[in-house]
């Protein structure tokens, strides 16, 4: 028998639906602590057998997370648990094609005809992330309309907003215009920041003020440092100035992996660094 656990499953779960089952016993694994990251992808936009495109899970007591959806966001979310039809909120740093590409699979799975999803979605973004959604309607068509949920496409502004057990806030990044990164915290003191792509700007700084776990992007080695993303030694440096409690380094290049990537981090950070790879989990 199923026995859905305390974050519940926020529709109604038919018996005997793959993707259900899936959900629910990847739930049931989890230890006690309610608040959980997890790498969907640890890479960019380039093809890699190591690394995916770029996607984070954050799940929660009463909230399932996705923050950013590169290509093969969807499959790496099932195999954590989290389906298009158990997914609550969905959150986009920018709009280059690698962090939101699959926003598109993600909106056509949920008219799937057998299971059409019938809770309401929320996505948000930074500037112009409506804009970027109605070019897709308009693109799409009916095969992205939600017609048996209600979809919310949203714009930060600095301004933070509430979602179930979650406080989210942002500040805009030094990559493009539109991209902004993401402060979160959670009903039970947890909190992470996520950089999405940036350079080293105050902004990132001041988001990520003596969080728990902060999150930021590792674009290319030192010596290949490449405007509007970081180097090891550059997200050193904001970990050291934010004061964060833990560093977790993603969006590499695959030419990262020639290089002692924790090595450069720590000539500017002594606390601990984890080098993030497709499907690590930490309890926050
Ligand atoms: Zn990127
Ligand atoms: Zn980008």
């Amino acid at each position: 028998m199923l026995v859905f656990v305390k974050a519940g499953l926020p529709f109604p779960c038919r018996r005997g639906s793959v993707l259900s089952v899936i959900a629910t016993q990847s739930r049931e694994k989890e230890s006690d602590s309610v608040s959980e990251l997890i790498v969907l992808g640890s890479g960019t936009g380039i093809q890699s057998l190591r690394r995916g495109s770029p996607s984070l899970a954050l799940l929660t007591e009463n909230s399932r997370v996705v923050i950013d959806s590169g290509s093969g966001t969807l499959r790496r979310m099932l195999e954590v648990g989290i389906t298009y039809l158990n997914v609550d909120l969905l959150l986009y740093t920018h709009i280059h094609p690698d962090h939101t590409v699959e926003l598109v699979p993600i909106l056509f799975a949920c008219k799937y005809a057998d299971e059409p999803r019938q809770q309401d979605l929320r996505c948000v973004g930074g500037p112009g992330f409506r804009h970027h959604v109605d070019q897709l309607k308009k693109i799409y068509g009916r095969w992205i309309e939600s017609q048996s949920y209600h979809l919310t496409v949203e714009e930060m502004d600095e301004k933070p907003f509430l979602f179930r057990d979650l406080r989210i806030s942002s500040r805009p990044m030094a990559h493009i215009p539109e991209s902004v990164g993401f402060r979160i915290e959670s009903k039970d003191g947890k909190t992470i920041a996520v950089s999405g792509d940036t350079d080293y700007c105050r902004n990132i700084v001041e988001l990520a003020e003596a969080v728990d776990l902060l999150v930021l992007e590792c674009s290319f080695p030192g010596a290949r440092k490449v405007e509007g993303h970081l180097t090891p030694s550059l997200a050193g440096r904001i970990a050291k100035e934010s004061r964060c409690r833990k560093l977790l380094l993603t969006h590499f290049y695959p030419i990262c992996d020639q290089f002692d990537i924790v090595k450069e981090c720590r000539e500017e950070f002594e606390g601990e660094v984890i080098v993030g790879k497709d499907l690590m989990r930490m309890q926050l």
